[in-house]
């Protein structure tokens, strides 16, 4: 089942960089295993897939633990409280969630501890939906340049959701106004700041978000199938 899902999946992001004149190898897939066992990831895994993401640290902990046998490599995609830092500092892969300074000071505290320098994404706010986390837009360019005085960590690009809804084009708007923004960011020169990465496109609308120039696409029900709760 997770591996059909999976070969579905990579057509339909195949064939949509090929309408967009886009390669396949610039859209990397996270799948989004939230709710779903380490079984479940596991099967993803022997189908080839390597980035997992994950939206509470407690649960990506006992996901993690149970899978040390594997190489992947862990996201966390959810709104991280800067006491949970800790806990994920030593293995994180990618944390696409940071809207604010305090939560990337911890970030890097816990990273320069390590030695390492941890990859980040900056979560921008555009919808105007009171109940989604990230920075907003006109703030995003101060906290960059905030962020790009921390020795130790690392900012990758920029990561947003769309809007509550079933219509990928409602998701679209959000979408290019994060793309806009990755433009101006690029336009400015911040120093120690890259731009590689858009994260944006899940389920509903990830065929959208490529055209729009995603590089990172966070995709859960299509793979796993639908969520008992709907925990985002
Ligand atoms: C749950 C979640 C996803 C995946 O959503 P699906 O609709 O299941 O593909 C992507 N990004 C974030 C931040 C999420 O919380």
């Amino acid at each position: 089942m997770i591996a059909e899902n999976l070969e579905n999946l990579r057509k339909r992001i195949e064939q949509t960089c090929q309408r967009c004149g886009r390669r396949a190898e610039d859209v990397r897939l996270v799948a989004v295993s939230k709710t779903f066992s380490s079984d479940a990831v596991r099967e993803a895994a022997a189908a080839g897939c390597m980035d997992f993401g994950e939206n509470y640290v407690q649960e990506l902990q006992v996901k993690r633990q149970a899978l040390t046998d594997q190489s992947l490599r862990w996201h966390f995609i959810g709104h991280l409280q800067s006491n949970k830092v800790k806990y994920i500092a030593e293995y994180i892969h990618l944390i696409h969630s940071v809207d604010n300074l305090g939560l990337g000071k911890e970030i890097n505290r816990r990273a320069e501890r390590l030695k390492r320098i941890q990859d980040i994404l900056v979560e921008v706010h555009t919808t105007d939906e009171a109940t989604k986390f990230g920075v907003l837009p006109d703030r995003t360019i101060d906290l960059l340049k905030e962020l790009s005085q921390l020795k130790n960590i690392r900012v990758c690009g920029l990561m947003t959701m769309g809007p509550f809804s079933d219509d990928p084009n409602d998701s679209r708007k959000s979408f290019r106004q994060l793309a806009e923004l990755k433009k101006e960011i690029l336009a400015g020169g911040i120093e120690n700041i890259q731009m590689q990465h858009l994260s944006m496109g899940m389920t509903h609308d990830f065929e959208a978000a490529i055209e729009e120039g995603s590089t990172i696409v966070r995709i859960g029900t299509a793979i796993f199938g639908g969520r008992v709760k709907n925990v985002n």
